[in-house]
């Protein structure tokens, strides 16, 4: 059963502060590119499209000429930022207090709770889907907000357009330190109103989202959020939901770009973007898995869920022989980029590691995306050229919380593919693997059967998964299991630690 943690009112830790590279070890080198004029982002080659045979060969993925941000980059090794703990967060006493940790069960008993302790106050009737129940602060023991926006209570539900377009346009609170708060700058919450009392969480300043609780009279708020725990910090609380209390002249408000939004679910994988009210296209993607690196285990690589801006367009990260183009800060360490390539002994690019796995976790932290066009034209060159031109993106993270389940299609939706050859099926009539290729439409509920039994998920258009992989994912989602057995162990520590 998973739990959702709700700690109250309270904090812990040492300096966190550290950005750490997403996808990368230690070791890795990190070029910084700032926006200014006289970058250049050239338009990313085309992938190469398949002839009339379509389907076939159509990524080869090495022959790209050269891509966009990395040409007239300026580079700069990334410096690691600790946050000036001295003066905001005070000496760390080592006073402690025993933390209430009251673990909420999710699952059965808090989606079926009709009091649902109020946090599905704003869940009108609408579609049927099976997650509508489920919201980013699910499990909170808080009913009220006061300040921050609507993420925090709309449910995760995609098909909802005019909710997540409500979402992704409202105001974002995010923390301001001052001096010299910057975009990899961290700071704490604490538990409670006292910058001497335990640390219990760990927020980005600049770019992350917090749900604002209740602002006292005393110059404290109590705020919520997916704690932002890299892996140097001492408030290991790794991509939990925590809530604690931070100086309520940090606070400051931030509207972001009014035209385009993201949603990235780490259920499905998929990063849809919203532009102009509607949902207009999704990409695959790779979120973080935590794992057992054959040295240490690394539970900060989940990615940590919330309600971001896209700040700096750094460009291109390299490690080992690893490079991973097109990069957007959005939480210090944790960034947005095109699915990584390595070189080929002729200099072109060879994708096919890292894009063999979009669709499923796999990053250290950092959101993988696909770098072929959907059939709207959107890739993670178009976001790169996009961001740039405008100002703050919102893009949000949903939790992939335990019960949550990806709805089945109807039977009836329409899918494509091509009979001559065709290898894949596709979601939309025209598609950039198969340019001048008529395609013939069939339905969802036929995708088992017969020739359509054979054909492989365009990684162009991304179409439906098969019913039979929904269901899988749904299984491991189901309630009374749980999905990442590692991470829920190695969080083990957190409650300790609150004890202590
Ligand atoms: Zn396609």
């Amino acid at each position: 059963m998973a739990m959702a943690l709700a700690v109250s009112a309270t904090a812990a830790g040492l300096a966190p502060g550290v950005a750490e590279e997403g996808d990368f070890s230690q070791a890795e080198i990190v070029e910084e590119v700032w926006l200014d004029d006289t970058e250049t982002a050239e338009e990313a080659p085309e992938p190469q499209e398949a002839a009339e045979g379509e389907d076939a060969g159509a990524d080869s993925g090495g022959t790209e000429a050269e891509e966009a941000g990395a040409a007239s980059v300026e580079t700069g090794s990334l410096e690691v930022e600790t946050v000036e703990l001295a003066e905001e967060a005070g000496a760390a006493s080592e006073e402690t207090r025993i933390v209430e940790v009251e673990t909420v069960e999710l699952a059965e008993e808090a989606t079926a709770d009709p009091s649902g302790q109020g946090l599905v106050d704003s869940v009108e009737t609408i579609p049927p889907i099976d997650q509508r129940l489920f919201i980013p602060s699910y499990g909170s023991t808080y009913t009220t907000q006061t300040d921050g926006s609507s993420y925090w209570t709309t449910p995760m539900d995609i098909t909802d357009e005019d909710a997540v377009w409500k979402m992704l346009m409202d105001p974002i609170v995010v923390l301001d330190t001052g001096k010299k708060s910057t975009e990899k700058t961290q700071t704490f919450l604490y538990r409670e109103p006292d910058e001497n009392s335990k640390k219990v969480g760990v927020v980005t300043c600049e770019s992350q989202g917090v749900r604002v609780i209740e602002t006292l009279e005393n110059g404290w708020s109590l705020i919520e959020c997916y704690s932002s725990s890299f892996h140097a910090t001492k408030v290991e609380a790794w991509n939990l939901l925590v809530s604690g209390y931070v100086p309520t002249k940090y606070l400051k408000t931030v509207k972001p770009d009014q035209t385009l939004g993201l949603v990235i679910d780490k259920l499905t994988q998929r990063v849809y973007v919203f532009r102009e009210g509607k949902l207009w296209t999704t990409l695959m993607c790779s979120t973080g898995l935590a794992v057992w690196n054959g040295t240490k285990y690394q539970p900060y690589n989940e990615t940590r869920s919330g309600e971001f801006l896209l700040m700096s367009r750094v460009g291109t990260l390299t490690s080992d022989n690893l490079l991973c183009s097109m990069a957007i800060r959005f939480n210090a360490g944790d960034m947005i980029h095109e699915v990584p390539h390595t070189k080929n002994g002729d200099g072109s690019r060879n994708y096919k590691r890292a894009e063999g796995k979009l669709g499923t976790k796999c990053s250290h932290g950092c959101i993988r995306v696909q770098r072929k066009k959907t059939p709207e034209g959107v890739n993670m060159t178009w976001i790169w050229d996009y961001a740039k031109n405008h100002g703050r993106i919102k893009l949000v993270i949903w939790e992939d919380w335990q019960g949550r389940q990806i709805p089945v299609p109807p039977d009836d939706m329409t899918l494509y593919y091509n009979p001559k050859k065709g290898e894949y099926y596709h979601r939309s009539e025209t598609c950039y693997m198969a340019k001048n290729v008529t395609f013939t439409p069939f339905q969802y509920g036929q995708l088992e059967e017969g020739e359509f039994a054979e054909l492989d998920h365009c990684p162009y258009c991304v179409p439906a998964l098969r019913k039979s992989e929904i269901e899988e994912i749904n299984l491991q989602y189901g309630p009374g299991r749980d999905h990442d057995e590692l991470l829920t162990s190695l969080r083990q520590g957190y409650y300790e630690y609150l004890k202590e």
